[in-house]
């Protein structure tokens, strides 16, 4: 904290020609202001620091990840989105479980002695709809993290 030599009220450094408060020409002067300088410049280095640590996702390896493992909500883990990767998780066995059991209601006699193949195809519907959505993300490229980064 700067001070005015004469009536020791605080000042700031751009307080150093002359003192608000008494008139005092030259008021820091014998007080070293590079305590302050010391502190902005620590601050913004711990800045700096945050921003280097601070890795934004890539548009790339979220579009895979949700082509690929999207029926696992592996995309989601990936940004971090753990509360929506379990409800993705439940819509997805609920959507394959229903599907498959739905599909055995048409009851086609190729499947005959073989009932999880209606699973099966239910599984690879959602697949194929995972594979298509990941395409889509990734020409569109409107996906943002938790920190509302957009994914480059
Ligand atoms: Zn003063």
């Amino acid at each position: 904290m700067l001070k005015c030599r004469r009536c020791g009220k605080s000042l700031t450094k751009f307080d150093k020609d002359i003192c608000p408060y008494c008139g005092l020409v030259k008021p820091l002067d014998g007080q070293e202001d590079n305590t302050e300088d010391v502190t902005q410049f620590i601050e913004s280095t711990n800045l700096n620091k945050e921003n280097l640590s601070y890795k934004p996702k890539k548009i790339l390896v979220y579009s895979l990840l949700l082509m690929f493992l999207g029926i696992f909500a592996a995309h989601l883990f990936y940004i971090k989105s753990y509360f929506k990767s379990i409800f993705l998780l439940v819509f997805n066995l609920i959507f394959i479980g229903m599907g498959g059991y739905l599909l055995s209601l048409l009851d086609f006699s190729v499947f005959e002695g073989q009932i999880y193949f209606y699973w099966v195809i239910s599984f690879a519907v959602l697949f194929i709809i995972y594979f298509i959505l990941g395409i889509v993300v990734f020409i569109r490229k409107q996906v943002v993290d938790n920190n509302n980064q957009l994914l480059r």
